[in-house]
């Protein structure tokens, strides 16, 4: 089991988390632990296992071994979501409706005001697809609308799978910035990210995932230490643990 390194209390630990599909084992004996207000990217290449881990996490995909702890107590998966918030890769809700009504309809669930609302279409840059269907944004309008939805929502962590996919490199670091300023009011970020040169630029610490193992974890001076390689990139220092 791997144990990190931890500097502020930790929001929520995972501990021994092991998933099979079949015979396949998409997750073996996961565990870290993610601190308040920080940004942890999980990282990996396709198929290491980071939509796999997020599922089950949000308690969507039922594990096969291990626990999840929520400032020192277990939660079930049927009660992650009073917790946490997961924006999944590739979903559009509500295909049919416009915009707006998706962003005051989830407003309403969780008592947003229409101020509020409006601080957010401004922060993400939705304000110019207001009346347009869901199913009518292209792959990035939707991630914003995805990104804005985890916004109003009011649990402490916010789960996203590939929160930049869609963008280009301009967009990319524009919601950066967005998401560094929701980490900066309080919020923890638990964001899966195949770029690594993404993922160095926006996150605070990293869990290395690989073959459903998790290899590292750490800061990136931390993971340099490891590899005494006190000038590595985070895909150099990848590519050692990995
Ligand atoms: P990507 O970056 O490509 O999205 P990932 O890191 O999110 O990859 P997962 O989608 O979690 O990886 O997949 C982890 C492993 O589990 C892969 O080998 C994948 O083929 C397998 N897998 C995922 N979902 C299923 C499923 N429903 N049934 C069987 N195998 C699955």
């Amino acid at each position: 089991m791997t144990v990190a390194v931890l500097r502020s209390e930790p929001l929520m630990e995972i501990v021994s988390l092991t998933k099979r599909y079949g015979e396949q084992l998409a997750l073996n004996d996961v565990g870290f632990a993610v601190c308040e207000g920080e940004v942890l990217g999980l990282i990996g290449p396709n198929g290491a296992g980071k939509t796999t881990l997020l599922e089950a996490l949000a308690g969507l995909l039922p594990s096969d071994n291990g626990f999840v702890l929520v400032r020192g107590a277990s939660i079930a998966p049927a009660r992650r979501r009073d917790f946490m918030f997961y924006v999944p890769d590739g979903v559009r809700p509500y295909a049919d409706q416009p915009v707006a009504r998706v962003l005051f309809f989830v407003a309403d669930v969780y008592g947003r005001s229409r101020e509020f609302v409006a601080g957010i279409v401004i922060r993400v840059g939705l304000e110019g697809s207001l009346a347009k269907r869901v199913g009518s944004l292209s792959k990035g309008f939707n991630r914003r609308l995805m990104l804005a939805l985890g916004f109003l929502a009011r649990q402490p962590l916010l789960l996203m799978d590939e929160p930049f996919d869609g963008f280009d490199l301009k967009q990319t670091r524009e919601m950066m910035k967005v998401l560094r300023r929701e980490a900066a009011q309080g919020r923890t970020l638990l964001l899966s990210i195949h770029q690594l040169s993404d993922a160095e630029r926006m996150c605070d610490r990293f869990v290395l995932l690989s073959a459903g193992e998790v290899r590292g974890v750490g800061t990136l001076d931390e993971l340099r230490t490891r590899i005494k390689a006190p000038n590595a990139g985070l895909e150099e220092v990848f590519l050692a643990l990995a």
